[in-house]
């Protein structure tokens, strides 16, 4: 199902962008920290601006053409996003025959042939109401050629066509497509606001989780839908035998890993635990693990600040290479490893 109303936090600014729905630019960049919302801002968006029902400002959520896009399947309405995005949101894209046959595994990328697809329906008039709408998520995974392929289709707008480009990061994005489009920046929500909306969906100690998130609460909802705790029990047990200076048993511990992390998503709790560590080794505060820190000032004192912060970047490198195919177990060792050394 696809999501057609706004978050809270979100109501303000898409009012501002919806009030002359008449004067959309033709391509609009959608861009903000990940976890907040923006790919819920970009299916509400478009869902309001096809809505059928003209007395409602934002998608009224009755009409034809809501339901529609809610089914993922309104005619003028075209989803793009790599399918290992569209099997975690459980989101059937559509996928032409050429497509099929080149894909037979689980890609990260938006391919070309993904934007090569539509350009007969970018051609055809609209079925509903003179205005189409593409939404492109995320745009920071076109590779090279099909943001070339983007980009040409940007070159030549059509009147009725709307392209809703979604990214993490403007960098990642080509300048000439950047320059091309209308910037639409979503801020980090009020801290408030996210505590109440994560209280309301029955989550325990939100401002644990929304630190860990670093206040983006979607990620914050969505982690703690796998654990009970930011900090995951199998990272806690080794943080507690490390911080007592206990004998730990590398192998136990790699044959005790839980499936439900993926090795990304642990180098990403270890640098947040580093930076934290670094933190408090300067007397202050940790920012990700708020209830972690006894811990983390046992863990501090026994190393130095230098080898704290060598650790870090050290585990930046590694979490590139995270991201290629790697034997599991040999990686883990390896970081198990560094990160046992550097409390020696
Ligand atoms: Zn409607």
């Amino acid at each position: 199902m696809i999501e057609n109303s706004f978050f809270p936090w979100q109501i303000e600014i898409a009012n501002k962008y919806l009030k002359n729905s008449d004067k959309v630019h033709h391509a609009i960049i959608l861009y903000g920290l990940k976890g907040i919302g923006k790919f819920e801002f970009s299916t509400a968006f478009a869902a309001s601006f096809l809505c059928e029902n003209y007395d409602s400002k934002f998608a009224c959520q009755k009409c034809t053409s809501c339901n529609l896009i809610e089914k993922n399947n309104h005619p003028d309405f075209k989803l793009l996003m790599p399918n290992s995005i569209a099997d975690e949101k459980k989101i059937i894209i559509s996928t032409s025959f050429d497509e099929k046959k080149n894909i037979s595994h689980i890609s990260n990328e938006i391919r070309i042939n993904q934007i090569r697809d539509i350009i007969p329906w970018i051609n055809v008039k609209s079925y509903r109401n003179n205005k189409k709408i593409v939404i492109i998520y995320k745009a920071d995974n076109l590779n090279i050629i099909s943001s070339n392929a983007l980009l040409k289709m940007l070159e030549e707008p059509s009147d009725d066509v709307f392209f809703l480009i979604v990214s993490d990061c403007l960098d990642k994005l080509l300048p000439t497509i950047v320059s091309r489009c209308q910037i639409l920046h979503l801020p980090i929500p009020d801290y408030q606001i996210s505590l109440s909306w994560l209280k309301n969906n029955n989550l325990d100690n939100p401002n644990h989780w929304l630190s860990f998130s670093s206040n983006a609460p979607i990620d914050a909802l969505r982690y703690s839908s796998h654990r009970k705790n930011p900090c995951p029990s199998w990272v806690y047990e080794f943080l507690q035998l490390l911080s007592n200076n206990l004998d730990i048993h590398i192998y136990s511990l790699l044959e005790s890993y839980p499936d439900d992390i993926p090795i990304n998503e642990l180098i990403d709790i270890f640098q947040k635990l580093f930076f934290d560590l670094v933190l408090v080794s300067y007397k202050i505060t940790p920012k990700y693990f708020i209830d972690l820190k006894n811990i983390l000032d046992k863990l501090s004192i026994r190393t130095s600040t230098d080898s704290l912060i060598n650790n870090f970047i050290w585990l930046n490198k590694k979490k590139k290479l995270s991201d290629q195919q790697v034997n599991k177990k040999i990686f883990l060792n390896n970081i198990l490893n560094n990160v046992i050394t550097s409390f020696k």
